[in-house]
């Protein structure tokens, strides 16, 4: 079982017609403060490399990995101790679950793409509508994510980057670290 932190489950991909949303899912859950990726459906190891291409050029820490088990991925989760949290526009309004996630146990995301088992309601721990409206998986993570750490994610420092932005109104700066 992981540390705790956040992690997210990518249910369901297909290789080409998902590429790119699936891709943004993972950059998504990094950029957006989760510790790693789980995603099912077809392996797609170049997809995997781009997101890794991206943690070694921005930094880290993020895990990517298949599951091709997602049913008993599910289940061994919550044996090992820890929360799963499915996102759903059937769920609780995010703003009366919120508080219901656990800080201190490894908490998994699950995020769908085509239509979600009714395995994945019952088993969740807790199903969380960002609004309930239908909308996007890469919204929904994002809000998500953004809600539980009150925005702190998006000023943290990521481990190991090679590129740093330095914010400018114009342009772009871009910055190798180590040869500032
Ligand atoms: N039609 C599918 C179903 O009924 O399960 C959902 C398709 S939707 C494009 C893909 C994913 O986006 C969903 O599985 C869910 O994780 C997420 N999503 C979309 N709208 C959402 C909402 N309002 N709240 C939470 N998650 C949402």
């Amino acid at each position: 079982m992981p540390e705790p932190g956040i992690y997210v489950l990518r249910l369901s991909h297909r290789r080409e017609r998902d590429k790119r949303i699936t891709t943004h899912v993972m950059l998504t859950a990094r950029a957006f403060g989760a510790r790693g990726v789980f995603y099912s459906g077809d392996e797609d190891p170049k997809m995997e490399e781009k997101v890794r291409d991206v943690v070694a050029r921005w930094g880290g820490p993020f895990e990517v990995r298949y599951e091709p088990n997602w049913l008993a991925f599910m289940r061994r989760w919550k044996e090992g101790g820890g929360f799963i949290c499915h996102l759903t526009m059937y769920g609780l309004h995010i703003d009366d679950c919120l508080s219901e996630v656990p800080r201190d146990r490894p908490v998994l995301v699950v995020v769908g793409s085509e239509k979600v088992p009714r395995v994945v309601y019952e088993l969740a721990d807790l199903n969380v509508a960002i609004g309930h409206q239908p909308h996007s998986e890469v919204a929904a993570l994002a809000i998500f994510l953004d809600r539980l750490f009150s925005g702190a994610e998006l000023k943290r420092e990521f481990q190991g980057a090679k590129l740093k932005i330095i914010p400018s109104r114009r342009g772009k700066r871009v910055i190798r670290l180590g040869e500032q």
